[in-house]
């Protein structure tokens, strides 16, 4: 411990924690946030600034996590927080439509083509939910494809073979999704179209949807082989299913069009949330006008919320994205590239197995040398050490997503200063990488 810059222990954190566990299953409010696995005091933030965050003991860390995505900014953006105090000078939910809400969804129109319309909700859960239940009405079919290692939310038919939280525990899946709603989910390997035509054969005239990750993220970064989206958008059309892609992680994020962006395959139906929202809980499902018009009020699928389209939520957003041009996706990119190059020049130098993937500025490092391209693959990395290669730089003062099994983020304010820090504490976490055992 002699090299690390920071004493280990985090008691202001852990006093929270405990106080934290006694009114709160695991003391936390979303699964991967209580480190189970990488072990040690979840730290408890106080502020964020730019690319920092400051926990309760008074320590600084570099964030690599930006709030699983949404921070595209860095924190309390000037611009973003302006827009949001003013909006709340105005008054925090009306339960009416507002204009902030339409000229949301006008921005998220004018980004990404194959939106014609877009739903808003208020968390990515609830918009992949909407969109497997709008697939369903549509369709009048009521199986679902997945792929095994992409999170989608905790929607109960989607948790079979998830990632994200549900990768990090090892759950098979989850007691109280009913077996109804498991058999309604046909789980495949990612990656592998011979599967999907596959499972058309096996289930002909049942199959609503087929949903996957635009670039999934929450098996760590496994980018789609090229092909692989354009064939299971063709495979849904040959089949009359809906092709779902959830950009829920990768919208406005990896380019200004979020996946679609990069790729340019057409879905039929899209999911939206993180980035789009400002740090604000607001999500999004969209798509052809043809789909959407069989939402209630407009048609029979029921869908609705209290605080979807929340007028503080779609002011955050609204900021957020209209400060996303070119020149920022192009420093988010080079940050990202820059780190991506540090960690490998830090873990080559000491002779460290690993592989780090890229889907543009998402990015994480899986400690194997075989690409990875999907959950099988991301299972048989050698996880004990990138815990090792955690705790080194979480006492250095660099905030990793706590698991190996999720994408890291960056942001247009991880300048400089921000990246030396994260340089410096490389050689200490690649050697305690190198010197871990199972
Ligand atoms: N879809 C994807 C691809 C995600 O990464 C997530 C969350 O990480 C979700 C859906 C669920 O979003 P939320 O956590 O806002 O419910």
């Amino acid at each position: 411990m002699s090299e690390l810059a920071y004493p280990y222990e985090a008691p202001a954190s852990q006093a929270l924690f405990d106080r934290a566990a006694a009114v709160t299953p695991g003391g936390v409010n979303s699964p991967v946030r209580a480190f189970r696995a990488v072990g040690g005091t979840p730290r408890f933030m106080v502020s964020g600034t730019g690319p920092y965050l400051t926990d309760a003991d008074g320590r600084e860390y570099v964030d690599l996590v930006c709030s699983w995505g949404p921070m595209i900014l860095g924190h309390a953006h000037p611009e973003v927080i302006a827009a949001v105090q003013e909006a709340v000078a105005r008054g925090t939910s009306f339960g009416t439509p507002a204009e902030g809400e339409v000229a949301l969804a006008e921005a998220m129109v004018e980004r990404v083509a194959p939106l014609e319309e877009v739903r808003l909700v208020s968390s990515g859960t609830e918009a992949t939910m909407s969109a497997i239940r709008l697939a369903r009405g549509f369709t009048q079919r009521t199986k679902v494809i997945k792929f095994a290692g992409c999170y989608h939310g905790h929607v109960d038919s989607l948790l079979a073979a998830a990632g994200s939280g549900v990768a990090t525990f090892a759950l098979p899946d989850t007691p109280g999704v009913t077996g109804a709603q498991a058999s309604d989910t046909i789980v495949l390997p990612y990656n592998d179209l011979d599967a999907v035509q596959a499972a058309f054969a096996a289930h002909p005239g049942e199959i609503a949807c087929v949903i996957t990750e635009a670039s999934p993220g929450n098996m760590g970064v496994v980018p789609p082989l090229p092909g692989f989206n354009q064939g299971l958008k063709d495979a849904c059309a040959a089949n009359g299913a809906l092709f779902v892609s959830d950009e829920v992680m990768t919208g406005f994020r990896t380019s200004r069009a979020g996946w679609y962006g990069v790729e340019g395959v057409v879905p039929d139906l899209m999911t939206f949330g993180k980035v789009m929202g400002g740090g604000f809980p607001a999500a999004a499902f969209g798509g052809r006008a043809d789909v959407m018009a069989h939402l209630a009020p407009a048609g029979p699928v029921y869908q609705a919320g209290t605080l979807s389209g929340n007028p503080v939520a779609t002011a955050a957003g609204l900021a957020q994205l209209r400060l996303l041009d070119a020149a920022a996706y192009a420093t988010v990119d080079a940050v990202s590239a820059q780190i991506q190059g540090l960690v490998t020049e830090a873990l080559a130098k000491e002779g460290v197995a690993h592989t780090v993937q890229t889907a543009s500025n998402m990015f994480s490092v899986f400690f194997t040398d075989r690409p990875v391209n999907d959950y099988e693959g991301a299972k048989a990395q050698e996880s004990f050490r990138f815990t090792a290669f955690f705790h080194s730089l979480l006492a250095n003062g660099v905030y990793l997503p706590p698991s190996s099994f999720e994408s890291w983020f960056v942001s247009t304010a991880h300048d400089e200063r921000a990246v030396q820090r994260i340089a410096d504490a490389l050689p200490a976490a690649a050697r305690a990488a190198a010197e871990a055992t199972a």
